[in-house]
């Protein structure tokens, strides 16, 4: 979502964007909807593993009836973990944290509903036959996908992967001595899958880190691009998008929208009688002195040329304007540019007026009236504001 203070800013953090909030929801959003994308398949998984099983070990031969409850658990848990869709992008980290806490439940029940399964299977059958050998390999797959897919956060993963494969050691050591060198060797595998999940975690980790890094990155560079050097404040690039956008913004809703063109009075002479380098001293002085006057969050101060800014105020009256420009004005008169012992005293030209909504048909028209506003007050004998 832009906000006004995205296209322009206040003169004091100018063009600069807070880039924290939209890092911090990216965040956010890539770990969830990895979440939700990554648990979708589970419990299709488990019910497959189930039905095969339960047939090889011949007990769907006995009553299909048998795969009612896996069939109700399963899809009852497909259902919800479809239908929990993540929250909006631009939810509350609140909302995101509760989102997460009741997802990891349906993800927890899926692993103990399975391995309920495996040991019910390696319980009753006791022996390392077929419908075992199926319910041990798929174990085995389901808790290395959990290492992998839930490396989002590793201690979840971990808790997964040991109510997929734990319950299942115990009973093959301890209660079905035929299944014992089983349970021994799916031991030596949970423990390389608790070192699985450090690793892919890092991992994930790391590509974060990476995807934040560009983030920030990019926000940097469209921050550069879009202030000027000297002055710090937006540039003319910045207020042109900033000035389409809330003129075509403010015509739909027929709302006011102000703007006042400031051009330097005289500023060659500056540069003629001290130098290039003191009229860049005083074009920083100017943008000084012109934030002390937009104060509210939405006005923005852009400079557009040489010797040429603008003050764009969307909500205002024409004596407000006025108001506010002829404060510069006399303001900047004021208040002159101290170069070491030298005071450099300069002034400027304005033109005001609000976009007019029966007679402007674009942006462009209601800057070239207020333009010649301006040009209006510089061949009146400058220093002055005149309002169209
Ligand atoms: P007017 O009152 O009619 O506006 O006279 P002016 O001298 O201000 O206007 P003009 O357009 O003739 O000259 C603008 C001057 O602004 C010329 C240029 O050297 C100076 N200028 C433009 N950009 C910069 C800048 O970045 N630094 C400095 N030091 N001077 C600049
Ligand atoms: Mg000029
Ligand atoms: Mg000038």
């Amino acid at each position: 979502m832009q906000t006004i203070r995205d296209l322009g800013g206040k003169p004091d953090d100018q063009a600069k964007i807070d880039v924290e909030p939209d890092v911090q929801s990216y965040v956010w959003i890539r770990s969830t909807s990895d979440l939700y994308i990554r648990s979708k398949p589970g419990p299709i998984f488990y019910l497959l593993a189930c039905a095969i099983s339960f047939w090889l070990a011949g007990y769907i031969r006995q009553s299909w009836l048998v795969m009612l409850p896996p069939a109700l658990a399963f899809g009852l848990l497909g259902y919800l973990r479809i239908a929990h869709r993540p929250p909006e992008a631009q939810a509350r980290q609140s909302d995101f944290e509760r989102w997460k806490s009741v997802h990891w439940a349906y993800i927890h029940t899926g692993s103990i509903l399975w391995s309920v399964v495996a040991m019910g299977i390696g319980w009753l059958e006791k022996e390392p036959n077929q419908a075992v050998i199926v319910s041990v390999i798929t174990t085995i797959t389901f808790s290395t996908a959990a290492s992998h897919a839930f490396a989002m956060h590793p201690w979840h993963a971990r808790i997964c992967v040991m109510e997929l494969i734990v319950p299942s050691i115990l009973l093959y050591i301890w209660g079905t001595p035929n299944l014992q060198a089983t349970g021994i060797t799916l031991c030596i595998f949970f423990s390389y899958l608790l070192i699985n999940v450090r690793t892919t975690s890092r991992e994930y980790q790391k590509q974060m880190d990476v995807e934040v890094m560009l983030i920030r990155s990019r926000a940097e560079i469209s921050s550069l691009s879009m202030t000027d050097v000297l002055t710090g404040l937006p540039n003319r690039r910045k207020y042109e998008q900033a000035w389409q956008s809330l003129w075509y913004r403010a015509a739909r809703k027929q709302e006011v929208l102000g703007l006042i063109l400031v051009d330097l009075d005289h500023f060659k002479r500056i540069n003629d009688e001290f130098g290039h380098l003191a009229g860049d001293t005083c074009l920083q002085h100017f943008a000084q002195v012109l934030k002390r006057h937009v104060r509210r969050e939405s006005d923005i101060a852009a400079r557009i040329g040489g010797e040429e800014f603008v003050i764009i105020m969307p909500s205002c009256n024409k004596e407000q304007l006025i108001q506010v420009a002829e404060n510069l004005r006399a303001d900047l008169q004021k208040t002159p540019c101290q170069l070491g012992t030298v005071q450099i005293v300069f002034t400027a030209s304005m033109g005001t007026g609000l976009a007019d909504w029966q007679n402007d048909d674009s942006p462009d028209l209601t800057f070239q009236r207020i333009d010649k506003a301006c040009y209006q007050a510089k061949a009146s004998g400058r220093n002055r504001v005149v309002a169209v």
